[in-house]
């Protein structure tokens, strides 16, 4: 069965298609000092200006010498030796050789490093025990990491901290990155009540949130949270005009399903051009993306599982595009083997919570249960979205299925 038996709703893939066509990169840049630059995009590339190494050096500490010499004498006497910082200088007599120390300058003529291990301390100097020695032997040549000119790090790419440490050995200080997308974000609906206060009847706590902000802020956006607004329609147009005179993008979850969706169209009809989806996911259906006159606008499901999951699917490659974070790549899919059964009927693409474990080196996954949109203990107890395509139906024990194990952000 295809999306056909499912009128009307929208596959995924032309929603994205359709919002990340729109969006246009940020062009602001601004130059950082490289240890507040973590999580940032680079807006061009990192080019090496130096060798790394910047000087042949020793891997080991031992002895620096020369083969010929080995090959006609194993007891040296020391000329004098090469520390870290304090090369060796001065002459090199033939048939000695030079103490070195790990990191140190390799001498002039010296062909390879004997370590310590193999030597033995003698009135005449030094004896190698070991003999054999390869040319090169314990030497880190000159440019071994890093040749000077190479692209260490492409524009397009976010800062982590494996990446950080990078750039710090070419001894580049400041680096230019683009602006980081502001995404302010609030709950609607009357039933919400911040955390720490007794529920009244009929009321929940407002959890979404909790769930959006470290999908903006891990993703390297700056969240801007502005609460829980009522189902208002003076409030809730105050508090879209505010947000987007604060943010790029702006979140909200809730009043987006069958019902409440009207007022919140006639708002966003006068403050800009939005279009309300129908998509084939599941969980996620009812989904709202458009412009605000200056900023981009989503709108997700109310159910706590649906707006992390829209966040996540929908809204973090949105994020992406627009932050210039060309290097971020969809998590991939990995082909896995049901433990449990998996319910599910033909029309909506279906990101069930599972557990994956390996198990004789191949992924085997199982289902977190009570798969409701409204149950997020099926997020919390899950490490990977199960990704069931639109035409499948019910999963039995010993299928194959697609998993995606969580990015950084859901962690
Ligand atoms: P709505 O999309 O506003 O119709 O909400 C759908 C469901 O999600 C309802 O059960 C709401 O009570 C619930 N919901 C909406 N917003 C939140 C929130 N911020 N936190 C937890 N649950 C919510
Ligand atoms: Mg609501």
């Amino acid at each position: 069965m295809g999306c056909c038996d499912a009128p009307g709703l929208m596959p995924l893939e032309d929603a994205m298609e359709n919002m990340l066509s729109r969006i246009k990169p940020i062009q602001t840049t601004l130059q950082l000092p490289l240890a507040e630059a973590i999580g940032y995009v680079l807006a061009e590339d990192i080019l090496s200006p130096i060798f790394v190494p910047p000087f042949d050096n020793s891997a080991m500490d031992g002895y620096a010498i020369r083969i010929a010499d080995l090959e006609k004498n194993n007891t040296m006497p020391v000329a004098g030796k090469s520390f870290a910082g304090q090369p060796f200088e001065g002459e090199w007599p033939q048939g000695s050789c030079v103490r070195i120390m790990t990191g140190a300058k390799i001498p002039d003529g010296c062909d390879a490093v004997i370590m310590q291990e193999n030597t033995e301390v003698t009135e005449q100097g030094v004896t190698f025990t070991q003999t054999e020695v390869k040319p090169q032997n314990n030497i880190r040549p000159t440019g071994d990491d890093i040749r000077q000119g190479d692209i260490v790090l492409p524009k397009g790419a976010r800062l982590t901290s494996r990446d950080i440490p990078m750039i710090a050995t070419l001894g580049v200080s400041h680096v230019t990155v683009v602006r980081k997308p502001r995404v302010a974000f609030f709950s609607t609906g009357d039933e919400l009540k911040p955390l720490g206060q007794p529920l009244a009847e009929g009321q929940i706590y407002d959890s979404n949130r909790y769930g959006i902000k470290p999908l903006i802020e891990n993703f390297g956006c700056e969240p801007i949270d502005l609460g829980i607004i009522p189902d208002c329609p003076e409030t809730l147009k105050a508090t879209f005009e505010q947000a987007q005179s604060l943010a790029d993008v702006v979140v909200t979850s809730g009043g987006v399903s069958v019902g409440e969706a009207d007022y919140t169209k006639d708002i966003l009809e006068e403050l800009g051009e939005i279009g309300f989806w129908k998509l084939a996911i599941k969980p996620g259906k009812p989904f709202a993306f458009g412009k605000l006159s200056t900023a981009w606008f989503c709108g997700l499901p109310g159910n706590p599982v649906s707006a992390v999951l829209t966040m996540y699917v929908l809204v973090q490659p949105m994020l992406a595009k627009l932050s210039g974070h060309t290097e971020w790549k969809a998590p991939e899919s990995i082909p896995a083997t049901t433990k449990t059964a998996f319910k599910k009927a033909p029309g909506r693409t279906d990101y069930q919570r599972g557990i994956y474990t390996i198990e004789d080196g191949k992924f085997v996954v199982e289902t977190t249960g009570n798969q409701s949109s409204g149950a997020f203990r099926s997020m919390s107890l899950a490490n990977c979205f199960v990704v069931l395509e639109r035409e499948r139906g019910r999963v039995e024990v010993g299928e194959t299925v697609n998993i995606q194990l969580f990015n950084s952000t859901l962690y």
